[in-house]
This record gives C-alpha cells, sequence and structure tokens, in this order.
C-alpha cells in the first residue's frame, strides 16, 4: 500500500470513529487535573489518574509505554511504537491545566465536558487535553487499520507545562526525542512552525539605607551638615529609573531588530512583571524588610519576562542585555561602584527559541491534509511558547499544530470538537507521511 491510500484508510476510519476523541477529551476533562503549583485542592490535583487513562489507551492500541515521575505524584507518560530514528516523530501534549478560577464566573461546570453547539466547555480541554485525545485517536486508527511504519511513532503526555515546561524537559533529559516533533497545543488548525524564545530574567540593584526623616539631606545640598557625608540612596527609586530605561531599551529592540516574518513586530517584549524593594537582603536573594517606609529602602529585585525573536540565540540575547545593564549604571556615580546584578534561568526558567523552515516536510502535509478536509490553514508563528522549545536543542525539528476554541486559561474554556476530529486526522496523516510505512 502506498502512503496516500493509508491516509486514505486511515481518515475514513476516524470518520466513521469520530466520537472518539472528542469523547475521549471529555473523559480528560472530567479528570480535573489542575497543576499543583497553582493550586491544591481536594480532587483537582489528578493528573497521576489521568495519565494512567492515557497510557491504557496507548497500550490497548500497540505502543509501549512507560512512566517516568518528574516529582511524586507527577508522572510523564511516554509511549511509543518502534521504528527508525531518522523518520522518527514525536506529538507531545500537556496533561496539566491551570485553575478554574472563580466557578460563578463560568456559565457550565468547569470539569463538566459539557458539550453544546459543537463547543467543548471545560478548563483544558482546548489547552490541550483535545491535542492528546487526537493523538490517541490518531495511535488508534492507525493500528487499527493495520499500518506499520517504519519510523519510531511516540505520544509524549507530560506534566507540569503550565509552569515552565518541567515535564517534557524532564523527558528530553531521559534522551526522549525524535527527529520531528508536533505539539498539540491549540494552534485554530494552524502550522505554527516557530516561536520566540523566553528567558526570566532577575535584576538586583543595590542601594543605601537612611531614615526617611533626613531623606532632605538624601536630596538637597546641606551646608555644614556631617550627615550629609553618608546621605541615603533609594533602591526604589533607582528600580523605576531602570525600568524606565528597560522601556527604551524595549522599544528600541521592537524598532531597530528586523521583524520575523511569521511574528508580530515588537514581539521582543521586556515585562517587567514582579518589582520588590526593601531593606536587607536575605540568603534568598530577597529584601527582608519590606513593611517600613520610614526606611530608605537599599534592595531592589525586578524580574523581567524577556522574549527574543527565533532567528535570536539566547547566548546573543543574554550578552545583549547585561551590556545594557552595565552602559545604564556607568551613567552614576553610585551604580558604577555598586552595579546591578543579573541573574538569568530565574525559576529555572528558559525557553530557548525555534525557526523551522517552511519547506520542512511535516508543513506541507498538515497543509495538504487540511486542504483534503475542506479546511484553509494559515502558515505563522506561535507568540507564546510552548514544549517545542525544549526538543529544539536536541536536534528535533518542532512546530505545533492543534485544536480549535477559545477562551485558553479563562472561563468557559472552550474547543470546536469538529477541530478535535481534524486534529486527530491530521496527526494520523502526519505520521505516515512522515514516519512512512514499513
Ligand atoms: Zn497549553
Amino acid at each position: 500500500m502506498d502512503t496516500a491510500a493509508a491516509v486514505e484508510q486511515v481518515v475514513a476510519h476516524l470518520e466513521r470513529h469520530r466520537d472518539l476523541p472528542i469523547e475521549l477529551t471529555r473523559e480528560l476533562v472530567r479528570i480535573p487535573t489542575v497543576n499543583p503549583k497553582f493550586e491544591v485542592a481536594e480532587g483537582r490535583n489528578r493528573e497521576t489518574e489521568a495519565q494512567r487513562l492515557v497510557a491504557a489507551r496507548l497500550a490497548d492500541v500497540g505502543l509501549e509505554v512507560e512512566r517516568y515521575e518528574v516529582t511524586p505524584d507527577r508522572p510523564n507518560v511516554y509511549a511509543y511504537r518502534a521504528g527508525s530514528e531518522e523518520r522518527s516523530l514525536v506529538i507531545n501534549g500537556h496533561i496539566d491545566v491551570v485553575p478554574a478560577g472563580d466557578p460563578d464566573t463560568w456559565s457550565v461546570d468547569p470539569f463538566g465536558a459539557e458539550v453544546r453547539d459543537g463547543r467543548l466547555y471545560g478548563r483544558g480541554g482546548y489547552d490541550m487535553k483535545a491535542g492528546i485525545a487526537a493523538a490517541i485517536a490518531a495511535a488508534t486508527a492507525i493500528h487499527e487499520c493495520g499500518l506499520e511504519l517504519a519510523g519510531r511513532f511516540e505520544v509524549h503526555s507530560v506534566v507540569d507545562e503550565e509552569a515552565g515546561g518541567f515535564g517534557t524537559k524532564d523527558l528530553v533529559a531521559r534522551g526522549r526525542t525524535a527527529s520531528a516533533v508536533i505539539v498539540g497545543e491549540p494552534t485554530e488548525g494552524h502550522v505554527m512552525p516557530c516561536q520566540p524564545g523566553l528567558e526570566w530574567v532577575r535584576v538586583t540593584i543595590r542601594g543605601r539605607s537612611a531614615h526617611a526623616g533626613w531623606r532632605y539631606n538624601d536630596i538637597y545640598p546641606q551646608r555644614d551638615t556631617p550627615d550629609r557625608t553618608r546621605p541615603g540612596i533609594n533602591a526604589a527609586e533607582l528600580a523605576s529609573r531602570f525600568i524606565t530605561a528597560v522601556g527604551q531599551l524595549e522599544r528600541d529592540w521592537g524598532t531597530r531588530k528586523p521583524a520575523h516574518p511569521l511574528l508580530p513586530p515588537g514581539i521582543t517584549t521586556i515585562n517587567p512583571g514582579v518589582v520588590q524593594v526593601g531593606s536587607g537582603i536575605g540568603p534568598d536573594g530577597l529584601p527582608v524588610t519590606m513593611t517600613n517606609p520610614a526606611t530608605t529602602p537599599d534592595v531592589a529585585v525586578i524580574d523581567f519576562d524577556l522574549k527574543y525573536l527565533p532567528t535570536e540565540t539566547s547566548a546573543e540575547v543574554r550578552a545583549e542585555f547585561e551590556r545594557f545593564v552595565a552602559s545604564w549604571a556607568a551613567q552614576d556615580s553610585w551604580l558604577r561602584e555598586h552595579p546591578p546584578t543579573v541573574r538569568w534561568e530565574l525559576g529555572d526558567l528558559h525557553f530557548p527559541a525555534f525557526d523551522t523552515p517552511l519547506d520542512f516536510p511535516l508543513v506541507d502535509t498538515i497543509r495538504r491534509q487540511r486542504a483534503a478536509l475542506g479546511r484553509t490553514t494559515e502558515v505563522t508563528g506561535f507568540v507564546a511558547v510552548c514544549d517545542g522549545a525544549f526538543y529544539r536543542p536536541t536536534g528535533a525539528t518542532p512546530l505545533i499544530h492543534g485544536a480549535r476554541g477559545a477562551e485558553a486559561h479563562g472561563p468557559d474554556e472552550w474547543v470546536d470538537t469538529e477541530s478535535i476530529v481534524d486534529t486527530a486526522k491530521v496527526y494520523a496523516a502526519a505520521a505516515i507521511e512522515y514516519c512512512g510505512l514499513s
């Protein structure tokens, strides 16, 4: 059988069993898998149970299944059908979800998986249990059609994506990767071959503590006052100046750096997300006292979320930001003597960028398969970051493709049921074309 006939066969099979990926998405939504780093609540952190279901379904259709605990009671599922390395393909999905938030803001039970007018409602259905269900349905169709693939086919169902990608990082560290990866995050059916890089970086600026009662002495020259020799230097004000300067750098990056053809101009943002100012510095690097405005604070800790272009490397961007900090500090006599410190990989968070070429065969496979289903497909960039980042440094070629819906991380999150079926068909076609038949 040639691949075209095999694709036709699995697509027809999935059309006959179109309820399979939809019902599986519903089953997964009904098992709340809220990431415990965001919320620990009775009956809400059931990743192990959901992963047991994923593992059982994949084992049922002939995949070898292994489980690895990333942290206690938080297992990754690694499932594969043996085949060649050169044509190996991973479909990756995360099983963890963000909390539902205030249930009063939902018009349905966040974990009820209600289907209404072609929309499946529930936390994590769209982001991204639909993607995992579609991968399982694709594996099922290939198995039930009796097809054998030449390349290794893998499904990675991971925990702890929402808090920084630690599940996928763990699988990749165990050598679980392939030559190509489809991350099943929702993309509205589009193909997304690139994403920016993301760094969390902490800048710590030191001032000098003093009593606020003598602040006039910090600001105005006093005649004949010996106190004048040690004025307070307010770290909050230094932080404010620094944040303003970083805003100018951000604007400069947005206009000067060449825009990536698939990403919005100005994607290279530097968001000051957390600012902590106080007096004294503890062993954790944070201010000790944050409750007393009568003291001129001497420590400011500013955490930034910094994005860079798919065409840049993390090393280049880190060096550029550090040069900026040094040149900012060089303008001030105190800061020249007490230069700010820069710490990368805050919270161990670091997502390398990727920029998969548009002629990578899977881009065409997905577009062609969707066209055969009567769907149009845009090729565009992913503006957030996903687990594809961690496969790229292993030599794998990642891209992102998944279902259609809305309200990820918000109330009334929904995924279009028709698009779950489409996604399963596309994943099955991608596996057959990329891995080949044996
Ligand atoms: Zn997601």
